[in-house]
């Protein structure tokens, strides 16, 4: 998106022309004749005698739509205001649109009416907010899914929320005209407007509706609150200067049901359940994942402590002293590391050298205290023939190794010259 800053021109094309604001009279106004002003190559882009062409400012995101000159209709894909008000509208291509040619604009209806439901509405629910609870708006953003306002409070609640959706939403379906008219910044004053802007600019553009809002807006908007549609609120965030509060209007509000309905309604096929049982069962289903996990892990403890025992009975011992190697392909870290401590853990002689090659690569490494080897070095010596990191302490070390391929075989050889060195 183009912005131009005092500053800061760089990006635009230097072309210089007050354009007449077409869009501040009509709203719906979506085609018009115009006279080529200027003309930029790069980026391609013209500047009209007038425009109906709305360029982001205020909040309010810019038009796009075609320009047309005889036989070829060009995308107009951005429109930019520029600090002297000189409007640029930037096209796909230039084409062969020239200075002083006669062209006309035709404006994308659907974004248009869109941008007028979300703006219109959003002055309905900042006056709602004012009104009910003393919390004026600082700020408001159009996005392509969602809009929000930023709130000037330190609090907002869910109540709050919803009791300022209902008024909003009664304001829309009274369907109040919504009215425009220029005023001096004198008379602006005591008018009792809802935001003042700074006073910078001789006339001010009115937007009002009757007893309920009045403020200055240079924005398209809709003719009456009715062609609104709807407002609905959404989530609701704390920002740095207060709170956000997400909404979406008209058309937006109807795709954003739309679309949450659907997901619901697979959630909820998922769980043969009820769309409004929902969060019920998801609580239900985690309870019973929690439940299966524990108990997994119970026999997990179970078989290992089954396995330590016959393991050790199938070592034979050497030397005063029972080495357990053993390398699994099909058996996790968890029960790799719960083996070793029950093997260490059923005699002052064990040592355990275990491994297992599924998913995570790992190594165990463990002796019975009073042993007198050193498992945290020996697992560095391994890891340092075959790649990895690891570690740990004297009597308990585990490690990720690089590779699986013939560690069996490491493990072994270091187990004889682990016990060698001894001798
Ligand atoms: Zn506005």
């Amino acid at each position: 998106m183009l912005r131009f800053a005092q500053d800061d021109n760089d990006a635009a094309p230097a072309i210089e022309f007050m354009t007449d604001h077409l869009y501040y009279h009509d709203s719906f106004l979506y085609e018009f004749d115009a006279e080529v002003a200027g003309v930029s190559d790069s980026p391609p882009a013209i500047v009209l005698d007038r425009t109906a062409f709305y360029p982001t400012s205020g909040g309010q995101v810019f038009d796009t739509g075609w320009i047309v000159a005889g036989e070829s209709k060009v995308r107009v894909r951005e429109v930019a205001e520029k600090e002297d008000g000189t409007i640029l509208h930037l096209l796909e291509s230039a084409g062969d649109i020239r200075q002083g040619r006669r062209v006309r604009g035709v404006i994308d209806i659907d974004r248009r009416r869109d941008h007028m439901q979300q703006h219109s509405g959003q002055h309905v629910l900042s006056a709602a907010f004012l009104r009910l609870f003393n919390l004026p708006t600082v700020s408001f953003h159009m996005g392509v899914e969602a809009c929000s306002i930023d709130l000037d409070t330190k609090t907002l609640t869910q109540e709050q929320v919803t009791a300022a959706e209902n008024p909003a939403n009664d304001v829309v379906m009274q369907n109040r005209p919504v009215a425009m008219r220029f005023v001096s910044q004198e008379e602006a004053q005591g008018l009792g407007l809802r935001k003042l802007p700074p006073a910078e600019r001789d006339l001010l553009r009115l937007i009002e509706i009757p007893e309920f809002d009045l403020s200055a807006c240079g924005g398209t908007h809709v003719g009456t609150t009715g062609q609104i549609g709807c407002i609905l609120l959404r989530k609701i965030e704390r920002v740095r200067q207060g709170w956000r509060v997400e909404f979406v209007c008209g058309k937006r509000a109807i795709n954003a049901a739309r679309r949450d309905y659907a997901t619901l309604a697979e959630a909820a096929g998922l769980c043969s359940s009820h769309l409004w049982e929902l969060p019920q069962q998801v609580r239900k289903l985690q309870e019973e994942a929690r439940t299966t996990r524990k108990s997994a892990e119970h026999l997990l403890e179970e078989i290992a402590a089954l396995y330590a025992n016959q393991l050790l009975q199938a070592t034979p011992e050497s030397n005063g002293r029972k080495i357990v190697i053993q390398i699994f392909s099909d058996r996790g870290v968890t029960f790799t590391k719960s083996l070793a401590q029950k093997l260490t853990g059923l005699g002052p002689n064990v040592v355990a050298m275990l491994g297992t090659t599924a998913e995570q690569p790992t190594l165990v490494f463990a002796q019975s205290s009073g042993q007198p080897f050193d498992m945290g070095k020996l697992m560095k010596e391994v890891l340092a023939r075959v790649g990895g990191r690891g570690g740990g302490s004297k009597d308990l070390a585990q490690g990720g190794p690089a590779t699986v391929k013939g560690i069996e075989a490491v493990v072994d050889e270091a187990a004889a010259d682990m016990c060698r060195h001894l001798s």
